[in-house]
């Protein structure tokens, strides 16, 4: 501290003083340590503590000097107006900046913003620069000060805060590019979902044209209207078959990627999504983003409702060997998923079994079981990769017509 003098070797503002000493004395801005320290100096100097002739005097062009000689030394200088040589100056276009980066998002519903800048690298040398020769104990980047300083303008002049954590806008700006950018927080919406016809997919499809439409674009594309946003993606907590209905509500949460707006009355949103044919929706609500890891973790027990086709006619009376299906189910990675699934044996429970007798080569069955047991691999056997299996313990091939997911778990979120 006792060499404070040196930072005036160079031309220096306020800022980039006080910059070095941003860990001391809270309560103060940069600007303000600056200016105290500079003051301090030009007394020192004043007073001939401080020698004046290693200095540049052109720091102090302002100060009223007693000290005839120091008076002498400043002679002149008051035309010498230049830039502070660590920052260029830079602190005085924050305003400026600020006011370009609201323009930018103009339009946009925003409550909070969390700014980034890269500073040009002529800035990040010199400040190394500064470092090597006066010592880093007390200082900050300037890339934080900016940071700060420039948020301090947004917020001054929008209603929005500075949040580091949750930011529904993200400012980049690039000093070196002389460029702002942004980024907008996608919207999470969780929901409840029920499907009401069978044929379409829960997400959309790969290939375009395949399918009518998928439960992702039936609730994805009202929502893209409500919150003006730009695209969709959709998280469900499991999925049904394509020619499956699920009249269990099951969660999902589906993201709005970059939304122009971030409210939006959700029962309206219900209203017009069950308008569809397709899906119905409830308790739809705005949440964080770790809720999509939460669904997909969600293991809730479901309950189903199979029609099982026979080839051989049997009385309804052996439906009743079908108890033995409760208990512990081990079941091989189904042929028809293996493609996209690892090839394991899993072991799921069966916690119920009911059956109603349709006529002699067909009958329905109520399963309630763990999450993930595969069930039309329980009715077939999966050429003995599922056991039990309807088919073993009927003796005959047997085959799932038709499958409704009718009840799921709710989910603990
Ligand atoms: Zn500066």
């Amino acid at each position: 501290m006792e060499k404070i003098e040196i930072l005036f070797k160079r031309k220096i503002c306020d800022n980039c003083i006080g910059r070095q000493f941003a860990q001391l004395l809270s309560g103060f801005t940069n600007a303000e340590r600056g200016r105290a320290i500079r003051t301090v100096v030009a007394g020192a100097i004043d007073a001939g503590i401080v020698s004046a002739n290693d200095l540049d005097l052109s720091n102090f062009i302002g100060y009223n000097f007693r000290n005839k000689d120091v008076q002498e030394k400043m002679k002149g200088l008051e035309e010498r107006k230049t830039a502070c040589e660590v920052c260029g100056g830079i602190f005085e276009h924050l305003d400026e900046i600020a006011a370009r980066a609201v323009k930018k998002v103009s339009g946009l519903e925003f409550r909070t913003f969390l700014v980034g800048v890269r500073p040009k690298r002529e800035i990040l040398e010199a400040e190394e620069k500064l470092w090597e020769e006066f010592g880093i104990s007390y200082c900050e980047p300037i890339k934080v000060e900016l940071n700060r300083e420039i948020g301090k303008r947004i917020e001054s002049i929008t209603t929005a805060k500075a949040d580091l954590k949750m930011p529904d806008i993200s400012f980049l700006i690039d000093f070196n590019k002389n460029k702002i950018t942004y980024n907008i927080r996608s919207v999470f919406v969780f929901g409840y979902y029920q499907k009401i016809r069978r044929g379409i997919p829960q997400s959309r499809w790969g290939t375009p044209g395949k399918y009518k439409t998928s439960i992702e674009e039936e609730i994805g594309r009202h929502l893209l209207n409500f919150f003006d946003g730009g695209d969709h993606s959709f998280h469900g907590s499991g999925r049904e078959d394509i020619d499956a209905l699920c009249l269990g509500w099951r969660p999902f949460v589906i993201e709005i990627h970059n939304p122009k707006k971030r409210s939006a009355n959700l029962r309206d949103v219900e209203k017009k999504i069950n308008r569809g044919k397709y899906v119905r929706v409830k308790s739809l609500r705005l949440v964080d983003m770790d809720v999509v890891r939460k669904i997909k973790e969600e293991h809730g027990n479901k309950e189903y409702v199979a029609v099982v086709a026979l080839s051989k006619p049997i009385k309804k009376s052996e439906l009743g060997k079908l108890k033995q299906l409760v208990g512990q189910v081990e079941q091989r990675t189904p042929t028809r998923v293996s493609h996209r699934r690892s090839d394991l044996v899993r072991r799921r429970r069966v916690m119920r079994i009911s059956t109603s007798f349709i006529n002699s080569k067909k009958f329905k069955l109520r399963v309630r079981c763990d999450a993930g047991l595969y069930i039309k691999e329980l009715i077939s056997g999966d050429k003995g990769r599922t056991k039990p299996s309807v088919s073993e313990i009927l003796g005959q091939p047997a085959r799932c017509e038709k499958l409704d997911v009718v009840w799921i778990e709710k989910p603990k979120i």
